[in-house]
């Protein structure tokens, strides 16, 4: 049986004192694979260094993109910064998480929409997937992934952390994405979030950390960490009523496909 981290933030500081342990204790358990997310500022070196980590672990892989909080760092310098990272790297494999943060609006939600849509287009002439975060802004997100998904050349994408409705859930499975689920979905009050998985197909589910973030049930409180993907994936078979190992099998191989990866 083997489990996959689809989202993961471990080159983040939180990790600086302890990432050898940390991937190690995720291998001990049967995490195969992981995706670490970049994320940061584009004019410093929090891209390089994700990068950095994914080439330097075995089956870590890597995405760069400007999170929505920080849209409005994101001009010609960065962009050029972040296509030449992928020309750099083949652990690199996806772009993102771009997408809509209404929740926090760290950045203006007219440059939040505006650097999304050029993060889609720039992300699709590299042909890469794109990592998608959607906060408190659904219908906008669903609405921009209309307008600059729909045709038949899209390499698709991932919905991270799911935290839309069942509706969402439809709407962005037409358009060619997967949805993942993080920790949150193990949380007591996230009925609205198991309604949702209910229509998600098994082979386009992924289960994901977010961490350090989003600690899943029974270690909310903790620092979250690849290794308790794990119990996110118990508590979604558990949920499903199906075994644990086909579970964790089936995300395992919906990463590995669509990505197209070879992993030993
Ligand atoms: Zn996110
Ligand atoms: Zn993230």
């Amino acid at each position: 049986m083997i489990f996959i981290d689809s989202h993961c933030h471990i080159d983040g500081e939180a990790f600086d004192a302890d990432r050898d342990e940390v991937v190690e204790r995720a291998r001990s358990v049967g995490v195969k694979a992981m995706l670490n997310i970049g994320t940061g500022n584009p004019h410093g070196d929090d891209f390089r260094k994700a990068v950095a980590v994914a080439e330097s672990y075995e089956n870590v892989f890597a995405s760069v993109g400007v999170h929505p909080h920080d849209a409005k760092t994101y001009d010609d310098k960065a962009e050029n910064h972040l296509i030449e990272l992928v020309k750099s790297s083949k652990k690199i494999i996806a772009w993102g998480e771009i997408g809509l943060d209404f929740y926090y609006d760290h950045s203006p939600r007219d440059v939040q929409i505006e650097v999304f849509r050029r993060q889609i287009r720039t992300a699709r002439e590299l042909n890469l997937p794109i990592i998608i975060h959607s906060r408190d802004a659904n219908d906008e997100t669903v609405e921009i992934l209309r307008e600059e998904c729909s045709d038949q050349n899209f390499r698709g994408g991932i919905m991270h952390c799911f935290g839309g409705s069942a509706e969402m859930a439809q709407d962005v499975l037409e358009i060619g994405f997967l949805i993942s689920f993080a920790g949150n979905v193990t949380f007591k009050k996230a009925d609205s979030l198991r309604d949702a998985a209910r229509v998600v197909p098994f082979e386009k589910l992924l289960i994901e950390t977010d961490c350090p973030f989003l600690t899943p049930v029974p270690f909310r409180g903790k620092r979250n960490e690849p290794s308790f993907v794990v119990h996110t994936a118990k508590f979604l078979a558990e949920f499903y009523g199906i075994e644990l190992e086909k579970l964790a099998n089936q995300t395992a191989d919906n990463f590995v496909d669509f990505f197209e990866l070879k992993i030993d």
